[in-house]
Parts: structure tokens; sequence; C-alpha cells
């Protein structure tokens, strides 16, 4: 038989995890992708000269990748360090006040109750058990499900699907539900916070989206070598079993022929053959037609609104005042004005909340005297492509983000060559069609979870995997979506060998 032949355009975390899968099917895979090294959104900065975790910082779900690297025959643990981090956020407001929640649950009650009296410690246990419930229920039939419509949910939920459904929070918004458990404005605050993780607003967000509470309460871990070691042994994984890697190269159109995909071509106008393609980018580009007209079909068109961007700062720089741990949230009073300004002004927030990953300290580290290493993160409107965001726009929220680092006791001392800034804009030219929006689709409204496209896309031979494609964004669910993709492409090459075969006298022969 032929030698099966697959494109993967993007190596993004979906990209790879399909690219990956397939190769050690023993199916020949091409990865090509624009940027000159693999990891997509999972990029180093390197002010200073020190490389900086830029992309996703907060590592969850392991069993997704330890699940990954089994199915190619290797162990996770073997070929990375990952060690669980005992505090999974420190949460600070201007007024002084500050929580740390923890991996053991018991210490997170204990630190609430320290924090905003018993009965909210109480609170949290009753929240504890509901998003335990939440994630229980939707893990098999949404989550992990290839292809989940409401129609399959309600059958897998039994006769009082809806009703079971209505029960999680899906028809009310996080901020409505988490009003029911917590009376203390800043944890209605921190726990609206998770919408924020699918690029949402908590006051559109279906409440079932705090099951991303469990995620985190299920561990974070932290990668030696940082986030971007993840890709890197990927790529040298799938290196191993023959993928092709061409990276600094964009794939400028998908070409079909019969409405079946062909092959790619790329900028250089060089094609490439393929019995079928994985798209990685934001399916918006398809969208878009960025790839070609014929595949600019090949999902429905958008039904909703684009999730959230982000303005950043990768810093190499010394602190004082307020002590850090690994990840730190410094939320400001006045919460829902984040969220109109962005969802509804399309404007930077004028009070953001500001999310610093301090990536030398967790586990008992001390960062280093010269300097240690920050993400600091805004959300923003994703307006990148619409020249809307003018510079002093985006200097009045470095100024107010800053500010409000300084309110609640930190000092961070930037400068120009220290401190390397990513706007929606830049965003957006690195991940096109975007208008620099990080999480694809924002989760706005119950039925926008079963909105998103799925792997197979209404082309033969295109298929899908990326944080814009079900089950979402998140390094883990992009993982997923590129585990789904590489199963539906291997049902794909089955059937093409099927058809291909011809019945002689003398039996089957296969081309
Ligand atoms: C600042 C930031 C913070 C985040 N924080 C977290 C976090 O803490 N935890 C978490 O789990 N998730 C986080 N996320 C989300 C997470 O990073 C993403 O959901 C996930 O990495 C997306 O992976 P993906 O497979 O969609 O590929 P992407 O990372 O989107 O990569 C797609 C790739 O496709 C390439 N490409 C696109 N078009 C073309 C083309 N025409 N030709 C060639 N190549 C092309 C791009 O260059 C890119 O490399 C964060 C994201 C950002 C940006």
């Amino acid at each position: 038989m032929r030698e099966k032949h697959v494109v993967v355009v993007g190596a993004g975390m979906a990209g790879l995890v399909s690219a990956l899968l397939l190769s050690h099917q023993g199916v020949k895979v091409t990865v090509v992708d624009k940027a000159p090294a693999v990891g997509g959104k999972i990029r180093q900065l390197h002010p200073n000269g020190f490389a900086v975790d830029s992309g996703p910082t907060v590592f969850t779900m392991r069993w997704v990748f330890d699940e990954i690297f089994s199915a190619v025959d290797v162990s996770l643990d073997r070929l990375l360090k990952l060690s669980p981090l005992p505090v999974l956020g420190r949460h600070a407001w201007a007024d002084g006040s500050a929580l740390d929640l923890y991996a053991d649950p018991l210490a997170s009650v204990d630190a609430i109750g320290r924090f905003a009296g018993l009965s909210e410690a109480n609170n949290f246990e009753r929240f504890c058990l509901k998003v335990r419930e939440v994630y229980d229920t939707l893990q098999a039939p949404y989550i992990q499900s290839d292809s989940p419509s409401m129609l399959q949910l309600m059958g897998a939920l039994g006769p009082k699907g809806l009703g079971v459904l209505a029960s999680l929070g899906a028809m009310s918004t996080l901020w409505d539900s988490l009003g029911k458990y917590f009376a203390d404005a800043r944890l209605r605050q921190l726990f609206a916070r998770y919408a924020t993780y699918c690029g949402s607003s908590p006051w559109q967000a279906p409440a079932t989206l705090m099951l991303i509470a469990q995620v985190e309460m299920d561990g974070v871990w932290a990668i030696e070598g940082g986030m971007h070691a993840l890709p890197q042994c990927m790529e040298t994984l799938a290196k191993q079993r023959g993928a092709h890697f061409v990276l600094g190269q964009a794939c400028q159109q998908i070409n079909t022929s019969a409405g079946q995909v062909t092959g790619v071509t790329l900028e250089s106008g060089q094609t490439i053959q393929a019995d079928a393609v994985v798209f990685n980018g934001d399916v918006s580009a398809l969208r878009a037609g960025l790839l070609g007209g014929s595949v600019s079909r090949a999902t429905k068109p958008a039904s909703g609104e684009r999730s959230l961007s982000a303005v950043t700062w990768s810093i190499h720089a010394k602190t004082h005042g307020f002590d850090l741990d690994r990840h730190n949230v410094f939320f400001q009073n006045h919460y829902a004005s984040e969220f109109t300004d962005i969802f509804k002004r399309q404007q930077l927030p004028q009070a953001p909340t500001v999310y610093v990953c301090a990536q030398d300290r967790g586990l008992g580290l001390e960062p280093p005297a010269e300097g240690e290493r920050l993400l600091c993160l805004v959300n923003a409107p994703a307006v990148g492509d619409k020249n809307v965001l003018t510079d002093e726009a985006i200097e009045q929220c470095q100024h107010n983000s800053f500010q409000l680092l300084q309110r609640c006791g930190l000092e961070v001392q930037t400068s120009a060559s220290n401190t390397h800034r990513t706007t929606p804009t830049v965003f957006n030219q690195l991940f096109p069609a975007t208008g620099g929006a990080l999480y694809g689709q924002a989760t706005h409204g119950w039925m926008s979870a079963f909105s998103r496209p799925t792997a197979k896309s209404q082309i033969a031979g295109l298929f899908l995997a990326g944080g814009s494609v079900h089950p979402g964004p998140g390094v883990p669910m992009a993982a997923m979506s590129g585990r789904l993709a590489g199963a539906a492409v291997m049902d794909h090459l089955g059937s093409i060998s099927r058809s291909t075969r011809v019945v002689t006298s003398g039996g089957m022969l296969t081309h």
C-alpha cells in the first residue's frame, strides 16, 4: 500500500499531538508552521536575554499528557520534570487583603475561613461539591466526546437531562451562580475569573464553566525548563517517529480537487501533496479565506463573538514589596467594568485585573538577586485587526496595570530594555484572522459550547485541531482536540485505503 501522507498546518499544541500520534502509527507527517519554533501560543520571549514563558503558564490536567505520551510508548515523567505546586494561586486586593488557594483543599478551606469567616469557608466546601459534580457530569459526554451535541448530552444525562443541566448551572451565568455560593464580593470575583481561562466574561459565560475550578483543584504543575519544554519534547518525539518539520514557512493555501483535500501550497510556492491536512490555526483564518477560497466553508460561519485577547509584559526585573508566589492575581474593585470595557465598548479595561506569573518562584524557590522572570497579563478586546488601540490607550493600560500592582504592594522595576510588551495587534499577526483573540470564540450563552467546530470539517480530508475547536481552549484541551483530529485522520486514511482497493479475479489488489 502507498504510504499515506498528512500535512499538519501549525505546530501549536494540537498540531503537535496530531503529528506525534499519526507518525507513531506509521503515517508520513509533515508539519508546517510560519513561526520559527514549535509551540504556537506556548512561546518564549527573551527580555535581557532571559527566557520568559510568554504564553500559557498554568499547566493543568496532566493526565491528558500522561495518556498521550503513553500512547506513543514513552513516559511523561521520564522525559519532563513536572512538580506539583502546593499553592495554586495567590490573590490580592488593593485593600491589602490576600488569599492563597492550595492544592490541599482543606488548607484552602482554612485559608478562606481566616480570610472571610467560617460561613464562607462552609460555602466554599459547598462550592467544591458542586464543581466536582459539574466536572464529573460533563467530562465524558462533553469534554471527551468527539462530536458533542445537545441531543447526545441529553441522552447521556438520562430522562431528567434538561433538569440536570439546569441544576449544574448551564442556563445561568457564572456570575449569578457564584452569588448563590459566596456573600463575600472578593470570593465571588476570584472564582468568576475562571471564565477568562477560556476567554469569556463571567457575566455571559454559563455557570458550568465553574468546572475550571475543579481542573485547577486537581493540580497545577511547574515544568522544569518552562512550558516551552513540553512542545519541544513533543517535536523531538515526533521527529524520532519520522515526522518532518518545516518551520518559518506559512501555508498559503490548502488545495482541493473535486471537493477533496489534495495538499498545501507554502508561501515559497512549494506544493506538498497530501491525503489529509490537519489545520491547527484558528478556524477564523479558514473562514476569512486566508487558506484559499476552496476551504473557506470548511466550517459553519461563526455564531458568537471573539474571545479575550490580552496585553502581556514579559519582564526580567527586580521586584520589591509583595511576596509573590508562582501564580498571582491582583484584583481591582470595579470588576464588572473590566468586561463592559472589553466586550461592550471594545476598549482596553480602565480597571484591569492583573495576572503575574513569577517563573522563578513557587516550590520554595527564591528568585535570583539580579532580577526575576515575570509574565504580566491583562485581558483586552480582540480588536488587533481594527487599528483602534492607540499607543496612548496601551500606555494608559500599562500605567493602570502597574499602578494596581503598586497599590497591592508590588514594585516591579521595569524599563524599556527589560520588558517586552505584546498587544492584541501582535497577537493578531501571530494568529491570523483572530483580532488577537487567544481562545477561539467566547463561551457566552449556554449553547455556545456546542457551536465550536469539531475535528472533521465539511471538506473531505480536512481536519481541525486547536483551541478554536472542540473541546476548546487551554493547553490540555487543545491537546485533546489534536488527539481527536489524529483519530479522525486515521479513520479517513482507512476509508480511502478501502475505497482504492480493486477486486480482481485473483483477489484484492491495493493501489
Ligand atoms: C498569553 C496566553 C496565556 C495563556 N494562558 C494559559 C494557561 O495558563 N493555561 C492554559 O492551559 N492555556 C493558556 N492559554 C491558552 C493556550 O495557550 C492555548 O489554548 C493553546 O496553547 C492553543 O494551542 P493550539 O493547538 O490551538 O495552537 P496555537 O498555539 O494557536 O498554534 C497555532 C499555530 O499555527 C500556526 N499557523 C497558523 N496559521 C498558519 C499558516 N497559515 N501556516 C503555518 N502556520 C500557521 C501558528 O503560527 C501557530 O504556531 C494562554 C494563551 C496565551 C496566548
